[in-house]
């Protein structure tokens, strides 16, 4: 995933990657904007959980209404009323445009003047799939960030050793946990290759949550925010530890 800009500018038109991956990078954006944490975005302070869980008021998604297929004049316009009506909680107020190229040319026109000079505190995340269909005005209003191509599917030998380490965490006891993930830590897994191996783990537990209802729960919970925490944390040996810590607090 593509590294997050150092300092944030109050206009981001995301192109590239895939529909899932803009979205979560533009979640990642919003955390950044409102964190409250050391590092922004930490994932762990309550507006970057309000983020993650899609409930922070001042994060609006906007995308064409049901059973159409453009974002029209009138949703443009409300984001230009609502854009003036300060922040509810946070220190700014997103709007994620998704997908951007559904803004019909009325209702980019309408937004022309806030991406432009809306209040210090608006900030706009336009995720597009085919940037062609904006118009140069909203373009050069926005910095451009451009995701890389999606990663390769998950080959079998990742699928293997994510079902070994669900099964692990959902047998080991407490010893067999600890070295199992000690000698993870030896190979030294890149941050995205360690957030695969959890989301692949994470899978794998979540199949036997009708057989261990507790303890699978407990395992998909943990995997669950350490996976989401390996992107944002460098070291894989920090991951997990608090992957083993959380499992038997
Ligand atoms: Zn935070």
């Amino acid at each position: 995933m593509r590294e997050l800009p150092e300092t944030l500018s109050h206009a981001y038109l995301i192109t590239g990657g895939s529909e899932g991956s803009r979205r979560e990078y533009a979640r990642r954006m919003a955390q950044a904007y409102l964190c409250q944490g050391e590092h922004p975005p930490c994932g762990r302070c309550l507006p970057c959980r309000k983020v993650a869980e899609g409930i922070h008021p001042d994060v609006s998604w906007v995308a064409p209404a049901e059973g159409k297929r453009e974002i029209n004049v009138e949703q443009a316009r409300m984001i230009r009323t609502d854009v003036y009506i300060r922040p509810n909680e946070g220190k700014r107020k997103v709007y994620i445009l998704d997908p951007a190229d559904s803004l019909n040319p009325a209702a980019q026109n309408a937004l022309l003047k806030v991406l432009e000079e809306g209040p210090p505190y608006g900030a706009f995340l336009l995720l597009a799939g085919q940037q062609g269909k904006l118009l140069d005005t909203i373009r050069s209003r926005c910095e451009h960030l451009a995701l890389p191509p999606e990663e390769e599917p998950v080959d079998p030998q990742r699928l293997q050793k994510g079902a070994r380490l669900a099964r692990l965490l959902l047998e080991g006891d407490e010893l067999e946990v600890a070295e199992g993930l000690a000698a993870l830590e030896q190979e030294k897994l890149k941050p995205a290759q360690l957030a695969e191996l959890l989301a692949v783990a994470e899978e794998q537990a979540a199949r036997s949550l009708a057989l261990q209802p507790v303890r699978a729960s407990a395992v998909v919970r943990a995997l669950k925010t350490c996976r989401e925490n390996a992107v944002y944390n460098p070291g894989a040996g920090h991951v997990l530890g608090w992957l083993a810590a959380t499992l038997h607090a």
